[in-house]
């Protein structure tokens, strides 16, 4: 008995010697540090970032998600080798990374600094020379990091006419769900914000094609595109509420799921003519910038989902992300909310509540604006 509770002691001890000598042994995964690099890197606590985000690329170093994070904020904090080494490293793992490409070739391109830090003074030239770099690098600053000001807010209310959404067993649609919240939240955005312009990509229960919705975001071009939907699934159990943002790869098995369902009324949609051959270069010129807009949706998303989970009584199932066809051609930062499960009973039925929705479309309006105020 004595053997066993000694042999325990030790394991204890062990493992609290690991966890002493690796300050990241809490993080579940490179997503969550990859999450959190990505959050500082928003909050301009860049040195942090770097930190968070090279314990992601040691524990997870083919993820090129966090090697381009790390690239970004090594480009914030202008240590320009290491970023370049950052961005090649992404296109080693992916040589299609097209933002990766573009930030080698910004950064090659200019003299880079020297390794050593010159001991001799330097000559009048040499300090014009590191004047003119420095303005150089200040103005590509500005202009790679978004700092965007949201004045312009489209809401997406997922589904609509045929395309009922999820079903609950009482027969509650997500469809109808989702265009009362959104009708909901710009009410109550239209008290607490009157600067802020809202709209929307359906006003009753039509049928509007995914990529119609999109179009009609950047048609007005929206600072933040916010889109409206109910989860569900085949097990009865699921329930909360969750935040994605877009990316070429799903961040878990679930999201993968959930994006294919909010997907699959692509199959249905007759618009999409994809020719064999045919080039569309603004899709190309797209890729580019794209990308960005993406990372900035992983920004808002973790700030919304943080905002909502303290708001409200669902389960909070945090931030994840995946390929949705209704975000990836958004010009501007854009999430997917999924608002509870209306598979499941308890949920279905709160869903059905006036006074729920009121909460809802409250926490969300509040959301908005507090993320409004605090500025990307
Ligand atoms: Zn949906």
């Amino acid at each position: 008995m004595a053997k066993i509770n000694r042999r325990k002691a030790l394991i204890a001890l062990a493992t609290g010697l690991v966890s002493l000598n690796s300050r990241f042994l809490w993080a579940e995964s490179g997503f969550d540090l990859g999450l959190k690099g990505q959050e500082l890197l928003a909050q301009g606590k860049y040195d942090q970032a770097i930190e968070i985000l090279q314990a992601g690329v040691k524990l997870e170093p083919d993820n090129e998600w966090l090697w381009g994070l790390l690239g970004r904020a090594y480009f914030q904090k202008k240590e320009l080798r290491k970023s370049l080494d950052s961005f090649r490293q992404v296109l080693r793992l992916n040589p299609e990374d097209t933002y990766s490409r573009m930030m080698v070739d910004i950064i090659s391109q200019k003299p880079l600094p020297p390794k050593i830090e010159p001991i001799k003074p330097l000559t009048p030239l040499e300090k014009k020379a590191l004047e003119e770099e420095k303005q150089i690098l200040d103005r590509l600053q500005v202009e790679n990091t978004l700092g965007y000001r949201i004045q312009r807010v489209v809401l997406d209310p997922g589904h609509g006419g045929f395309d009922s959404g999820a079903v609950g067993l009482k027969g509650l649609q997500e469809k109808e769900v989702n265009l009362d919240l959104v009708k909901r939240t710009s009410q109550i955005l239209a008290q607490m914000d009157k600067d802020l312009k809202v709209f929307f990509t359906r006003t009753e229960d039509y049928f509007v094609p995914l990529s119609a919705r999109t179009t009609t975001a950047n048609q007005y071009s929206a600072d933040l595109f916010v889109s409206f939907h109910v989860n569900a699934n085949e097990n009865r159990k699921p329930r909360g509420m969750e935040t994605y943002f877009c990316s070429e790869r799903a961040s878990s098995k679930e999201a993968a799921r959930v994006a294919e369902f909010e997907n699959s009324v692509l199959k249905l949609e007759k618009n999409e003519l994809i020719q064999k051959g045919y080039v569309n270069i603004e899709e190309i010129l797209f890729l580019f910038e794209r990308k960005r807009y993406w990372e900035a949706g992983g920004e808002v998303a973790s700030l919304i989902q943080n905002n909502l989970k303290n708001r409200l009584p669902l389960k909070n199932r945090g931030v994840h992300s995946a390929n949705f066809y209704v975000l990836r051609r958004a010009k501007m930062p854009s999430i997917l909310l999924e608002m509870g499960f209306i598979s499941n009973p308890e949920e279905e039925k709160l869903l059905a509540q006036s006074d729920f929705r009121h909460k809802l479309a409250l926490s969300i309006a509040s959301s908005i604006v507090s993320l409004k105020k605090s500025r990307i």
